[in-house]
This record gives structure tokens, sequence and C-alpha cells, in this order.
């Protein structure tokens, strides 16, 4: 197919979901319930803030708890990625500071829509607004890493730890905070998301960001579910903080086979 032509086809299947007549019975009644009950505040501007925050702090939480009880716990410490380089007390407090400086930001209101996506174009709008961020981020971080003066002035803080832990995901510069925030908010407009999905992506979108860092290797890790290492994950990332030069990207893989900047793991 040519180009012209899987933008028309993109086009049809995004007008047919648009169109769809059958009401998938799974998102309208959590839908329905959060309209009546939780209006105002799922109208206010602060309300995707508040989700993001909340989901950071939660698994950042989860996972500085696994690493405070690793040294001591075997049983923990045999998934750590670096289990001889035990996380210190001094690395949570300089990333903590940073990410609670950097958290304090204000957006426009949302306008809440009476019917809620279909599970169907809830998946995909999650899947398409990743696709396009993964992009992003990989031409970024790309950038950051090749030109010098960009890397010393936005992306050198957070490679000053070369075995990250969770709370390292948002150790970054103000301007690398606000690109991520920014294409976080613009894609999801851009795909023309429902509000719930666009939550949907922010929420997971944090998730895996923080899972890229937090140190261990999980079974239930992205990259160990995804088959055909399509997703890069926790191994590859952790591979960029040792080597910067490879695996820019930061969910797929696709951008770095394509761009000969990949590499395997080496834990
Ligand atoms: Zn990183
Ligand atoms: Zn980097």
């Amino acid at each position: 197919m040519q180009g012209g032509g899987w933008w028309r086809w993109g086009l049809n299947i995004h007008k047919r979901l648009r169109q769809s007549t059958i009401q998938d019975l799974v998102l309208q009644p959590v839908w329905d319930y959060l309209h009546q009950n939780h209006h105002d505040l799922l109208r206010s501007p602060l309300f995707p803030v508040v989700l993001s925050v909340t989901t950071y702090f939660f698994l950042v939480a989860l996972y500085t708890v696994l690493d405070l009880l690793a040294p001591t716990w075997p049983f923990i410490n045999r998934y750590r990625l670096h289990p001889d380089r035990p996380v210190t007390w001094p690395n949570i407090w300089t990333t903590l500071g940073v990410t609670i400086y950097n958290t304090l930001a204000v957006r426009p209101p949302t306008p809440l829509p009476r019917e809620a996506p279909t599970l169907w174009s809830f998946f995909l709008g999650i899947l398409g607004c990743m696709v396009v961020f993964d992009f992003q981020y990989y031409l970024w971080h790309l950038l950051h890493h090749r030109v010098p003066w960009l890397y010393r002035t936005f992306h050198a803080v957070h490679h000053q730890y070369n075995q990250p832990f969770s709370l390292v995901t948002q150790y970054l510069s103000g301007w690398e905070l606000f690109s991520v925030g920014f294409w976080a908010t613009v894609d999801p407009i851009l795909l023309q998301c429902h509000c719930l999905t666009t939550w949907g992506f922010m929420v997971f979108n944090v998730y895996v960001s923080t899972e890229d860092h937090c140190g261990y290797d999980f079974p239930w890790a992205m990259h160990n579910l995804v088959p055909f290492g399509l997703w890069g994950g926790t191994p590859k990332h952790d591979a960029h903080h040792q080597r910067p030069g490879t695996n820019f990207a930061p969910f797929f893989s696709h951008w770095d086979w394509l761009g000969g900047t990949h590499t395997v793991s080496s834990h």
C-alpha cells in the first residue's frame, strides 16, 4: 500500500470506530458512574496532573520499599538488575527533591462528553499515543545525546545514575519534563482521544516509564509480556544508562532497530 493508501485506510478505521452504533458495555457503566458522582473533580484542570502524580508516587513508593528491603531480602534482591549495588538514602533524597520541585504546573479545563469510549477505541487510542510518544521521545533523546551542549545542559542530570532506581524516572531537567509533559498532553488531542482514554494513556505512560527505571526484571514486566523483543523496557533502558550511546527509544524497539542504535542488555 502507498503512503496515501495507508492514510486513507487508517482514516476509514477511525471513522468506523467513531460511528459505531454498538455501544461498548464495558466502559459505559464506569464512565456513567464517574460522570454522575465525580463530575466536578474530573472537569478540574488539576485532575490529569493529580492522576499522573498520584500514579507516579504510588509506584515509586512501592519500588522504593523493595529497594530498601532488597539488601536484606535475597528473594527480592535476586530480581534486581544490579544486585550488588543497593539504592541508598542519599540517592532517594536527591531524586525525590528534584521530582517534587518539577511537579508544580497548571493546565486548562477538560470537557466531559456524555458517552464513554468503546473498549476497542480505548485500547487503540492508548496504543496510538504510545507509538507517537515513543517516536517523539526517540528523536528528542537522540538529539540530546548527539549535541554535546544539549546533553550537558538538559539531559546529563538524568544520567547521573547509571544503575537506575524508580525515583530516577522523573529525575529530569525542567526542559525534559516539559517536553515529555507536552507530548503526553498533546498526543491524545492529536489522535482525538476520549478523556478517559487520555487518562488511561497518562497512567500507562507513567507506569511503563517507572518500570523502565525500576531496576527489577520481574516476570510480569512489559518486556517479558510483549513478544519478539518489540518492547525494549527495563533491560534496554538500563543498558542505555550503562552505555548512553544506545537504546534511545523509551518503550518500543523498532526505532533503535531502524536507526542502528539498538543494543541488548549485559546484566
Ligand atoms: Zn532513563
Ligand atoms: Zn539518555
